[in-house]
């Protein structure tokens, strides 16, 4: 990772090349808006993280022309079995959703981020540099003067933007320097992820089981790999992966073996939201502005959607000379809006899945069996889940095609 070095003014000086950063730069250099989008990291990340996008952002990708790539790199979930100890309780099923993209795409983050990071590099309107470090800021009426660290000489230098956004994730700490207060907690449950060789037989199903000792859920990656969740046992004392495979056998029936393991994390999900997003010309985006359960596979998504909101604003300041303000006020309160519903969303899931013994996973069975057999709002559970129903931003940026042109 070494950037492109290229050297204009920036219209927008970004921070953080995550995969919001970097959907920031191909929004607004595709639309001619120049950028000088800086990431302290010189290594690409290796580590799978996220991996479901939902049709909105694929919708979105699409828009510039990301979208093939993208979804030749991953694989496609059209369904989800769910299960409780003993039975099939039901499945949610995806493809009955508007086309062109009726699943949810399972693509690893770091494999997504190197597709947006050879699009960021190949645009002359986007100059890259890796390995630098936007260590502090000023603002005044007319700009923002940045400053950056090069992470190998040390050196420090300035440059002078329109407008700065803070792309740089939930332990960044652009928030801290615009004194932005960001009140949350962590959840009280913890859990074990794994992405494992699979030898299910599942292909591109997944699979959610609710037991009475807890939950499991499986996610088809591409390349024939499977990424496996589970509650962990707050009483266990095994050395994280193997507890994984043990609660899988014990819930789930499923062997694991230690030989398939690729990589292995444990996460405390946690919910914080910033109490403002924008101060004056500076705009937090993705899990700068916010962090909330992964469960559900919302948090990248509800950031790679503020990064559009951000774009649209940003690109009718710079290009249609609009007041800034008022746009970024814009962005702010739509975007607040989504991540709460969303979040709310994430956190009925956590709760959902966390319950344990017999009888809250009886009620809870019946309660899964009525809703996806029993009403009729098992029509809107694929939109629920794929997050079409939740609120989207503003109107669509013009499409651009394979050579850079709008259509
Ligand atoms: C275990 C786990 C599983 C997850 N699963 C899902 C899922 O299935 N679906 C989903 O939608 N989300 C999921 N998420 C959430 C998702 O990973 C994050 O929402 C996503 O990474 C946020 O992207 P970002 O670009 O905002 O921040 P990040 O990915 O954190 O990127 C921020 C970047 O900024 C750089 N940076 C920081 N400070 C500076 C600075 N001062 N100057 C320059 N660069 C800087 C960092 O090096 C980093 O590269 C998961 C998260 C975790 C931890």
């Amino acid at each position: 990772m070494t950037g492109n070095g290229r050297k204009e003014d920036p219209g927008v000086v970004i921070a953080g090349a995550g995969p919001v950063g970097l959907f920031l730069a191909n929004l607004l250099g595709a639309h001619g808006v120049r950028c000088l989008l800086v990431e302290r990291r010189t290594q690409r990340p290796q580590h799978s993280r996220a991996i479901g996008i939902m049709p909105p952002t694929l919708m979105k990708f699409r828009a510039v022309d990301l979208s093939d790539a993208v979804v030749a790199a991953g694989c496609r979930v059209q369904q989800a079995v769910v299960h409780d100890s003993d039975r099939v309780l039901g499945r949610v099923d995806f493809s009955a959703l508007p086309r062109p993209y009726p699943f949810i795409l399972s693509i690893p983050q770091h494999n997504l981020m190197r597709i947006l990071e050879d699009r960021t590099v190949a645009q002359t309107t986007i100059e890259f540099r890796a390995g630098t470090e936007l260590t502090g800021m000023e603002q005044d009426a007319n700009g923002v003067t940045a400053e950056l660290r090069d992470a190998e000489t040390g050196t420090v230098h300035t440059v002078r933007t329109p407008f700065l956004a803070a792309c740089d994730g939930a332990a960044g700490r652009i928030r801290n320097m615009l004194n932005l207060d960001t009140p949350g907690t962590p959840y009280a449950p913890s859990f074990l992820m794994g992405d494992y060789e699979d030898r299910t037989g599942w292909n591109h199903t997944a699979h959610l089981f609710f037991t009475p000792g807890g939950s499991v859920e499986s996610f088809p990656l591409p390349r024939n790999k499977r990424r496996w969740v589970v509650l962990a046992d707050p009483a266990s004392s095994d050395r994280h992966s193997a507890e994984l495979r043990r609660r899988v056998r014990a819930l789930a029936g499923i062997e694991l073996s230690e030989e398939d393991e690729l990589w292995h994390s444990v996460f405390t999900p946690e919910r914080r939201l910033n109490r403002r997003y924008v101060r004056s010309r500076v705009a937090c985006c993705g899990d700068s502005a916010h962090v909330m359960s992964p469960i559900g596979g919302q948090g990248m998504n509800t950031g790679l959607a503020d990064a559009w909101h951000l774009a649209a604003s940003l690109r009718r300041a710079l290009r249609e000379g609009q007041p800034h303000g008022p746009l970024l006020a814009g962005y702010e309160s739509d975007r607040r809006r989504a991540f709460r519903r969303a979040a709310n969303r994430a956190a009925c899931g956590m709760w959902l899945g966390t319950r344990t013994g017999r009888l809250p996973s009886a009620l809870r069975s019946q309660a899964i069996r009525y809703l996806l057999f029993g009403t009729p709002l098992r029509h809107h559970l694929a939109p629920f889940f794929s997050m079409l129903t939740i609120p989207d931003g503003p109107d669509p940026a013009p499409v651009i095609d394979g050579k850079g042109r709008e259509a």
